[in-house]
């Protein structure tokens, strides 16, 4: 059923959902005659998302391809689209996140780690202050990591006890600064070689993180030996 005489109808019925809509619910078709589309909206999205559906890499090649073809026209486009659908924009970005995510955990991790580093840098005061409340509410819980540490690292647990204990009984001096930055602390002992359980290096808190980090990103192969130092190690 050609619309052939109605040259500007106001309103038309849909080929596909058989609905009739105004005709500002058809996409425009130069192709057509009437220069609008025979299916309405709704039933032009649906196709085109199952189309999509159906065979996502054969139309991801497609615009990657107009791409290469016009990378300023297709900017271009993008961005009117953009400017003109910020909702759908914003949950098309929510979507890529949420693949990423899906694709890539262990790079989300990383990124919430350096989102919290950030917010603890720009304010110190109010971290330390959330991290003291924290520990006097979760007495239990600190324990039960602290036995849960001692049991993946039993060689880092054991060297520190070594450590500890040299320290109480006058064998090991505690230094009260960091031998890296200097900053004035209780430094941990922080062993190059856990073989050598007395021959420690004093590092503050947060220099000891940084060492542990650098070293334990090198040989984390889905190890079970934490990132996080405790007191001494
Ligand atoms: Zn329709
Ligand atoms: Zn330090
Ligand atoms: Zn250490």
């Amino acid at each position: 059923m050609r619309a052939a005489a109605e040259e500007h109808p106001a309103v038309r019925e849909c080929r596909r959902c058989g609905e009739t809509k105004p005709i500002e619910e058809f996409t425009r078709d130069r192709k057509n005659q009437s220069g609008r589309n025979t299916l309405c909206k709704v039933c032009t999205r649906r196709d085109c998302n199952e189309q999509y559906a159906a065979n996502p890499d054969k139309y991801r090649a497609a615009k990657r391809r107009q791409y290469a073809a016009d990378p300023d026209k297709h900017n271009a486009s993008t961005l009117r689209w953009r400017a003109a659908n910020p909702e759908a924009y914003s949950e098309s970005c929510r979507a890529s996140e949420r693949r990423r995510r899906v694709a890539n955990p262990e790079g989300r991790r990383e990124s919430k780690r350096l989102a919290a580093c950030r917010r603890r840098a720009a304010n110190p005061e109010e971290h330390n202050e959330r991290n003291r409340a924290w520990r006097a509410n979760n007495k239990e819980k600190r324990n039960e990591t602290k036995r849960a540490y001692r049991h993946a690292n039993p060689t880092r647990a054991k060297a520190s006890d070594r450590v500890n204990y040299a320290v109480k009984t006058g064998k090991l001096l505690r230094p009260d600064n960091c031998s890296k930055c200097g900053v004035a602390c209780v430094p941990h002992g922080h062993h190059a070689d856990y073989s050598k359980p007395l021959d420690v290096v004093w590092f503050c808190p947060k220099c000891h993180t940084d060492v542990h980090r650098k070293k334990d990103a090198r040989v984390r192969v889905a190890s079970a030996e934490s990132p996080l130092p405790s007191a001494t190690g």
